[in-house]
C-alpha cells in the first residue's frame, strides 16, 4: 500500500474502515439528520461483520450490540465518511 493510498483510501477497503475506526473519538456532524433503518450496508465494509445477524422481519441486528465499537456507534460520522447512501437512513445537509 502506498502514503497516497493510506492518505486517501479508497471508500471501501480496510484503509477506509481503520481511518473510520481512528476518526470515531470525533464528535458526529451535527448536520447528520435521519435515523438508521438497519439496512446493514455498513456493517458490510469492506466485507461482512462476524457479529452481523438478521432477524424475522429481515432487519440486520447485532450480535455485540450493546458493546459494539466506536465507529459503528456513530456511522455515518461525516459526510465524506458516508458511503452507504443508496441505502442508509441518514443523510447530510
Ligand atoms: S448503512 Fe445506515 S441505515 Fe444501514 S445499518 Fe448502517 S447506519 Fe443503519
Ligand atoms: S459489530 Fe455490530 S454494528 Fe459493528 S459492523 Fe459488526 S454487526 Fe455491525
Amino acid at each position: 500500500m502506498t502514503i497516497k493510498e493510506i492518505k486517501s483510501p479508497s471508500k471501501n477497503t480496510w484503509a477506509a474502515k481503520l481511518k473510520r475506526t481512528v476518526t470515531a473519538f470525533l464528535p458526529v456532524d451535527k448536520n447528520r439528520q435521519g435515523k438508521c433503518i438497519r439496512c446493514g450496508a455498513c456493517c458490510k465494509l469492506p466485507n461482512p461483520c462476524p457479529f452481523l445477524r438478521t432477524d424475522e422481519q429481515g432487519l440486520c441486528t447485532c450480535a455485540i450490540y450493546p458493546v459494539r465499537p466506536l465507529n459503528c456507534r456513530k456511522y455515518p460520522r461525516t459526510k465524506s465518511e458516508h458511503i452507504t447512501t443508496d441505502t442508509c437512513g441518514h443523510s447530510f445537509e
